[in-house]
């Protein structure tokens, strides 16, 4: 029999996303609901480490779930990356009488978690706060839905500009490893064309393709390049060899860097932290341990932390091929 949770911690940790604030409201309410204590972690496992703890109630917790960013703060932190420091981070819990851990984070603070449960058996739950979307085992995580409307807005504005001087802009979008923003907010922004880490479409391909819609009558033209594609070294280079190669557009680029990251959470975004919190505190408080709590066919579920840091989250293929349509 697991030992009764009575005592749950809740962190944030690697970089923050929209909807990390509504994933801590809930697990705290989650816990107040269950009458069992919550404690805040400062500075994800930095905080751990240092004991940097704070008691927090269902009041404790108002006016948060429309705030960006996160009220417990995150961080990286090289010490938890030891056994040390991990010893460390498990006596402050044990002696605050912790007894579950909730981690909301990336990947990285995943294969903290799970290597900490695996030293300690420390019960230990995960929710997916990143914008990228590149965590296998949810459809969606916090963040992602944010960031494409964000995106999107700046696309709609960046087209203004466009549009009225004949322009071709190459604009960057997050996403180091998979193509999820620049292919969903490629296609709502009506983008010429894509480039994603998932797809080398070539220079050359990319030129004629943009010739071939001046051709058909479009006077400007946005394409939407996400961090990692592998087209070109960097946007700067790509935007050089379009200039050589392409007569008369006037190229730019726009990289929309940490904007992505900020603002108040969507909706989608709230209700789906909401859920989490609630299911990552329940499966806790039922004996579960080393999960992450993931969207599924709409459905909150659990996906085992290992699978969760090892499986990849693919594209959707479907959408690749309704962006080659679109860009008819
Ligand atoms: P993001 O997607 O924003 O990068 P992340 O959670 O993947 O988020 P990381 O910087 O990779 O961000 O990890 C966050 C923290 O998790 C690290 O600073 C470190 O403290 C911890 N961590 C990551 N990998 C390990 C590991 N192998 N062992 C122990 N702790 C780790």
């Amino acid at each position: 029999m697991p030992k009764a949770i009575k005592k749950v911690a809740v962190l944030t940790s690697g970089g923050d996303s929209p909807g990390m604030n509504a994933a801590i409201r809930s697990v705290v309410r989650t816990c107040a609901y269950h009458n069992i204590e919550c404690v805040g972690v400062y500075r994800g496992y930095e905080g751990l480490i240092e004991g940097d703890f704070k008691s927090m109630d269902a009041r404790s917790v108002k006016g948060i779930i429309n705030k960006g960013g996160t009220i417990l703060k995150s961080a990286r932190s090289k010490e938890f990356r030891t056994v040390e420091g991990r010893q460390k981070a498990f006596k402050q819990l044990t002696d605050a009488n912790v007894d579950g851990l909730v981690v909301v984070g990336g990947d990285g603070s995943f294969t903290g978690a799970l290597i900490f449960n695996q030293e300690f058996d420390f019960p230990v739950m995960g929710i997916p706060g990143t914008i990228d979307n590149d965590i296998y085992g949810t459809s969606h995580t916090l963040g992602f839905d944010t960031a494409l409307n964000t995106v999107v807005d700046a696309i709609d504005k960046i087209r203004d500009t466009a549009s009225s001087h004949n322009r071709l802009f190459f604009v960057e979008v997050m996403g180091r490893d998979v193509g999820h923003i620049a292919l969903n907010t490629g296609i709502a922004g009506g983008a010429e064309e894509i480039l994603i880490p998932e797809e080398d479409l070539g220079l050359d391909r990319l030129v004629d393709s943009l010739n071939k819609s001046r051709k058909s009558g479009k006077t400007s033209s946005i394409v939407i390049v996400a961090e990692g594609d592998k087209i070109g070294k960097n946007i700067f280079e790509l935007k050089d060899y379009v200039d050589e190669n392409m007569e008369g557009y006037d190229v730019r680029v726009s990289v929309l860097g940490h904007m992505q990251r900020g603002g108040a959470p969507s909706c989608f975004d709230r209700v789906l932290a909401s859920r989490m919190g609630v299911k990552a505190v329940e499966s806790l408080l039922g004996g579960e341990t080393n999960y992450m709590v993931g969207l599924l066919d709409n459905k909150v579920e659990l996906t085992p932390l290992e699978k969760a840091i090892k499986g990849k989250s693919k594209i959707n293929l479907e959408l690749l091929r309704v962006s080659d349509i679109m860009s008819t």
